[in-house]
């Protein structure tokens, strides 16, 4: 079973129902894998005797048939689903040992329908970041290199999620976006993934970062097991206030192809200052496709584009100042005794959080305090429901919209920015439709001067996760990236 790595979900699936392989022998060729890949540090907690008993019970429902939509298919769980009975990290110290009492809606349904969990993904710490590496768990590489060797970056914060897709370490694995952690490490690691709607997937048993922006997605080698899997995901939770009850379309019957007449928006302002040559000529490139394939072009304006990062830098570390008080030494996690209880609070904090973790808690709790709520907050969040209204406004005129996923392609982990400004401008390109709460999906669609892969962002109207699949697809297929 040599190539059993080189499946698609899609091919997964109808081989395990041809019985060409087992879940099992999938299972085991993927833990070797793990076994392989080590050096990525894509996982955190690996979990091969958990993901051989759920291969062999799936064998088992296989059998007598009893098949789910994800029913053996072997896939890593981004740290920050809480796995009843597996170490749930959130990448913190804080949460070191921290073994939920319970599952996730997400896994819950992952599970139920079939899915095998190999571990738990790495990611940035609360998934605070855009590099993977504000993890406590150490930096996680992705497997692809460029002519200089050096190791590159997966993006974050989901950047263990996508580094095992690449690197074949899992065969699809969850992610969540709050400004753009899906969609920017698929582009760096040249897979495939997809943001639903705000409130398309239940962020029950999430741990919070930016809860009126967190959503959980998926990544997948292609745009076909983006639908299949985020099909098993979504859904409407009783558990969680905003999780939206609306039915859930069959994604993958919406990828025809068939884009003719569609109008797609090209956004002028995200032609910004300093975008390398080659990014700008992949947009192009991509408009082309899309037009080849009957699709009109159109420009579109989005005037407030450059107000979004520092709209999203107020709304994302108020809301996590403000989640993350939880983590107080008594309930949950780690706890450093001191003199009193204040001390105990101070040095759980303290030795817990991260830098970056604890400078959000301070922009967060400055922009909430009396006197700047107005100044900040209010103003950000007035901001926000003008961004949406700018969206929603161009969507009366194009049913989708393509931009490149980001500025640049994945930088080498020596070199990553050092200044927290720097490392947020990866955000630009992504943040505006987390702002909006609107699905995006980022595909590979060709590769850098270096050989690194590059991502297009397809954006859609609310609840449209299948014309964003649909015009994904049509781009996948010009595109015909290369997969490691
Ligand atoms: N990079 C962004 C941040 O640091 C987005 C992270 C995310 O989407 N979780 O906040």
């Amino acid at each position: 079973m040599s190539n059993a790595l080189d499946l698609t979900l899609a091919d997964a699936l109808s081989a395990l129902e041809k019985k060409e392989l087992s879940s099992v022998e999938l299972t085991e060729a993927y833990i070797a894998q793990m076994d392989a890949t080590r050096d990525l540090n894509a996982y955190i907690t690996e979990t091969p005797d958990i993901a051989l008993d759920m291969a062999k019970a799936s064998d088992a429902r296989r059998a007598a048939g009893d098949v789910g939509l994800m029913e053996g298919v072997p896939v890593g769980i981004k740290d920050l689903f809480c796995t009843e009975g597996t170490r749930t990290t959130a990448g913190s110290h804080i949460l070191e040992n921290f073994v939920p009492t319970y599952e996730s809606t997400v896994t819950t349904k992952l599970f139920s329908q079939g899915a095998v969990m190999l571990g738990k993904t790495n990611l940035d710490e609360f998934a605070m970041g855009s590099s993977n590496q504000t993890s406590y768990y150490g930096d996680c590489a992705s497997p692809w290199k460029a002519a200089d060797g050096k190791a590159r970056t997966p993006g974050g914060s989901s950047g263990g999620s996508a580094s095992a897709v690449a690197a074949k370490s899992a065969l699809a694995t969850t992610g969540t976006d709050t400004g753009g952690s899906i969609r920017q490490p698929a582009a760096f690691c040249g897979i495939t993934g997809i943001k639903p709607t705000y409130g398309r997937c239940s962020r029950w048993g999430v741990v919070a970062f930016a809860s009126s922006l967190d959503q959980p997605g998926c990544f997948g080698r292609t745009v076909e097991d983006n639908a299949i899997m985020l099909q098993a995901m979504a859904g409407y939770d009783p558990k969680d206030s905003t999780s939206i009850d609306r039915a859930v379309p069959d994604y993958r019957a919406q990828i025809t192809g068939d884009i003719k007449g569609k109008k797609i928006g090209i956004p002028k302002e995200y032609r910004v200052d300093g975008m390398p040559q080659e990014i700008e000529k992949l947009w192009q490139q991509g408009m082309d496709w899309l037009r080849d394939a009957g699709a009109e072009i159109v420009d579109i304006s989005l005037p407030l584009t450059d107000k979004a990062l520092p709209t999203y830098y107020i709304i994302a570390p108020a809301e996590a100042s403000s989640n993350l008080a939880r983590y107080d030494g008594v309930r949950y996690g780690l706890r450093v005794e001191g003199a009193d209880l204040d001390d105990m609070y101070a040095k759980t904090r303290g030795q817990g959080f991260g830098e970056e973790v604890k400078r959000r808690i301070m922009i967060g709790t400055y922009v909430l305090s009396a006197g700047y709520y107005d100044a900040y907050y209010n103003k950000a969040r007035r901001v926000r429901k003008m961004i949406l209204n700018e969206f929603l406004d161009v969507y009366n005129q194009v049913d989708a919209i393509l931009t490149p996923t980001t500025p640049s392609a994945a930088f080498t982990l020596d070199d990553a920015p050092t200044d927290p400004v720097t490392m947020y401008l990866n955000d630009v390109f992504t943040v505006p439709a987390s702002l909006a709460g609107l699905p995006g999906l980022s595909l590979p669609a060709g590769l850098s001067s270096e050989g690194l892969p590059l991502g297009l962002q397809v954006l859609g109207k609310p609840f449209e996760e299948g014309e964003v699949l649909n015009v994904a697809s049509v781009l996948e297929a010009a595109a015909g990236f290369q997969r490691l």
